[in-house]
């Protein structure tokens, strides 16, 4: 099982947690999740970084638990 939580990625204010098989589930759940609640923040993130950039992020800060 991987998790990925929306403080990993900067959200602080953001309890939700992203949790699949594989680490590709895990972004896309993050992403569509950050997509709906956090416009903003996606938008400042986009400006700076690449979206392969910004997965690659998002690859690094998950987490497995068993
Ligand atoms: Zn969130």
């Amino acid at each position: 099982m991987y998790t990925l939580t929306c403080k990993d990625m900067g959200v602080g204010t953001c309890d939700y947690v992203a949790k699949g098989k594989t680490k590709e589930e895990v972004i896309r759940m993050l992403e569509e999740h950050a997509m709906k609640e956090h416009p903003k923040e996606i938008k400042d993130m986009m400006a700076k970084n690449t979206k392969e950039e910004v997965e690659d992020m998002m690859a690094d800060k998950i987490k497995e638990e068993m």
